[in-house]
Parts: structure tokens; sequence; C-alpha cells
């Protein structure tokens, strides 16, 4: 540990979205805070990878109600989040309410979009059901074979590098002590700070007992020499997603592999990307490829985040295990993990750390 460290009310073990936005929150409450990086920069695991969909809903979800409860408040309070964090470090976050497009194909995709359009109308959300044809008019470079599109006019996007940049300058500013290139190993007594946050992403697990994995994603960054047009809504398939920033840079994403920390890129993995995505809109075959990356999702049992005191140790709050939806549920945890550091109520009871835990085993009969 650096012993440039001094000692602290919270050691936040971490520096992505989850552990910035958490010591933000933790130090605005009057605590003295420090974040702990083991790379050289902040924010390189998987929040420089995401692709910052705000999507609060996917049908896969629908059975964890505390996830999707956290969810769509998230979804609430991001424009707010956007905002305070511009107007304390004069970072645009690269906030878009630009709108999602769920398309289909065939059949097949036809049903799965119907059904992703009845979990929302059941939810009381905004969707419309429409005709490819009429997606076409309001994003025509659509492939003309598409069947079927539902929009999601509430379904937005961020640029998670900018939300990074925007939240190390608020922490900066705020006076947390941030620390890169400190490694933090699993004997975390000698941390000398009187609580500690593990908000160590996929790599988390090894720091507890809490059963978090990483699920590789390989995506890439595109980009049209011609300017923005190409398409202005978010696009989802089957297959992948394609985000625009509004100003001809694309975001088009991602795999989903259970491969450990795998960091290769693929052929096949890049190949899938863009035969899925060109059949949906052929032109982005003319884009420029300008990174291919990997990054981890921190993935948990139940796809739910982790959030709260470790029952076992009351020095150790977790945040972790936020999977594909970590830069969407930002707000949300950061005003948990304070709300648990201050001894307040936890909202999400059914993100505890404990709900894994297997029961004792009773004690045999002698
Ligand atoms: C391809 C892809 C696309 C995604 N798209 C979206 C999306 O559209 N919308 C969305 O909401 N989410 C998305 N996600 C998910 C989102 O990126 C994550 O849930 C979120 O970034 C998790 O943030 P984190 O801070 O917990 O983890 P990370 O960003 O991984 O940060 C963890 C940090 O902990 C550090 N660390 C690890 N161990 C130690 C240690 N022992 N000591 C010190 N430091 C340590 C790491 O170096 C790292 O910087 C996507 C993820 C991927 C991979």
């Amino acid at each position: 540990m650096s012993t440039e460290l001094p000692r602290v009310d919270v050691a936040v073990v971490g520096g992505g979205v989850i552990g910035l936005a958490a010591a933000w929150r933790a130090r605005q409450r009057g605590l003295e805070v420090a974040v702990l990086e083991r790379e050289a920069g902040l924010g390189t695991g998987a929040s420089r990878a995401a692709a910052g969909m705000l999507a609060p809903v996917a049908e896969a979800d629908l059975n964890e109600r505390d996830l999707l409860l956290a969810n769509l408040e998230s979804a609430r309070r991001w424009p707010a989040f956007a905002a305070e964090l511009a107007d304390v470090t004069g970072i645009d976050v690269g906030y878009r309410a630009c709108g999602t497009l769920l398309v289909a194909r065939d059949r097949d995709e036809a049903e799965h979009v119907e059904r992703e359009r009845d979990a929302r109308e059941r939810l009381g959300l905004r969707v419309e059901r429409m005709l490819g044809s009429a997606a076409r008019r309001i994003e025509p470079a659509l492939a003309p074979s598409l069947r079927l599109a539902v929009e999601l006019p509430d379904d937005h996007a961020v640029e998670p590098l900018r939300v990074v940049a925007a939240l190390a300058e608020a922490c900066v500013r705020a006076g947390v002590h941030v620390r890169t290139g400190v490694e933090v190993n699993p004997d975390l007594s000698t941390i000398p700070a009187e609580r500690v946050v593990i908000a160590a992403g996929a790599w988390s697990g090894a720091l507890g007992d809490v059963p978090v994995r990483p699920v590789k994603g390989q995506s890439l960054r595109l980009r049209d020499p011609s300017g923005p047009g190409l398409c202005d809504h978010v696009l989802r398939f089957e297959g992948g997603y394609l985000v625009p920033r509004g100003d001809g840079r694309y975001y088009l994403g991602a795999t989903v592999e259970e491969r450990g920390f795998d960091t290769a890129i693929t052929a096949l993995g890049v190949y899938e990307l863009l035969r899925e995505a060109s059949e949906i809109l052929p032109g982005i075959l003319e884009l420029e490829i300008e990174e291919a990356l990997t990054g981890f999702r921190p993935g948990t049992p139940d796809n739910a985040p982790v959030i709260g005191v470790d029952p076992r140790d009351e020095r150790i709050v977790w945040a972790t295990g936020h999977y594909r939806n970590g830069i969407l549920l930002c707000p949300v945890t950061a005003d948990l993990v304070a709300a648990a550091l201050t001894g307040e109520a936890s909202e999400h009871a059914g993100l505890r750390p404990d709900r894994f835990a297997t029961a004792p085993q009773e004690a045999a009969t002698p």
C-alpha cells in the first residue's frame, strides 16, 4: 500500500464509473475518501469499453424485480446526474436523448421484439410499434428488408469515456484522494481506512466472497468520414447494437463470451458484429474502424449488482456486479453506497451482498 495514502474514512477499491461515482457521493456527505486504482489511469476496465446505453428494461432481466426498479430509477436520474456533473466539472458526458429502435429481420426476431414491447407496455413505458417501412421514414438508412421495429423514445445514451472523465474531475474537485497504480490485495486489513468499498468490477471476486465473474465483450468504435447522418437512434437487434454519438462516431457492440479474462480480439467476433449490423444498416460497411476493444462485464449469478454492507464484515461495502448496466446504474449505485456508508437504510434490499450465501448446514446429530 502506498505510504502516501492518508488515513481516510472510506477507501474505494477500483476507479471505474462505479467506484468514482460512489467516492464522489460519499465525499459530498462529508466523508474523507480515497480511490485506489491499480492501473496507471482511471476507468480503464469495463467502463472504458462500454457502449453507454441507458436501457433499463430487457426481457431477460424482467424476473429480477429489484434490478428492474433500480434500472428504471437510475434512468430517470440520469439527466439530473449529467447536468450536475457538467455544472461541477464543465465536462459534457454526451447524454443524448436520441431514443432507441428495436428492429427485427424475420419472424423469430419479430416475436422477440413484440415480447419486448409487451413488457414495456405492462410497465406503463412509452413504446411505438411500426412496420419496417415506417421505421425507414425515421431512419432512412435502415435495410429495406426489415420486418418490424419498436421505438423506445425514452431509452437514451451517454458516452462512457466522458462519464469517467467527468467523475474523475468531480472527485478531484471535491477533494477525494485519487491514487492510481495502487493494487489492493485480498488482505483488506492493510488499507488505512475505516470502511472499504469494493468497486473492482469483474475483478471483485478476488477481494472477497461474492460470486462475480468476467463476461467478455468485443466491440468496435467506428467513424463516418463524411460526418453524422447515417443514423440517429440507438439501434438494437439480434446479435448487437449500434450507438451513434451524434457527430459521425458510432459504437458497435458487443459479443457476450464466457472466456474468463481473455483479452483477444478475434476475427470471428468482429466479423459477427459487422455481419449482423450490416444486415440492419448496410451503410455501416462504409465506416472507418477507429478501435477494436474488449471489456469484461462484472457478471453475477442473477445478473443483478451487489450493493450494500457485507453482513459478515461491516467494514466492507460492496458495489459491484453491474454486468450490462453499470453505466445506467451509476447514479443509483452511488447514492446507495453513500447511504450504506452513513448508516441509512438501503432502498433495494434485493441487491444485498448475502443473497448468494448458501444456508448453513444443520449440525449433524451426534
Ligand atoms: C462491451 C461492453 C458494453 C457495455 N455496454 C453497456 C451499456 O451500454 N450500458 C451500461 O449501462 N453498461 C454497459 N456495460 C457494462 C458496464 O461497462 C459495467 O457494468 C461498468 O462499467 C462497471 O463499472 P465498474 O466501475 O464496476 O467496473 P470497471 O469499470 O471494470 O472498474 C473496475 C476497476 O477496478 C480496478 N481494480 C480491479 N482490481 C483492483 C485491485 N485489486 N486494486 C485496485 N484496483 C482494482 C480495475 O483496474 C478497474 O479500473 C458494458 C460493458 C461491456 C464490457
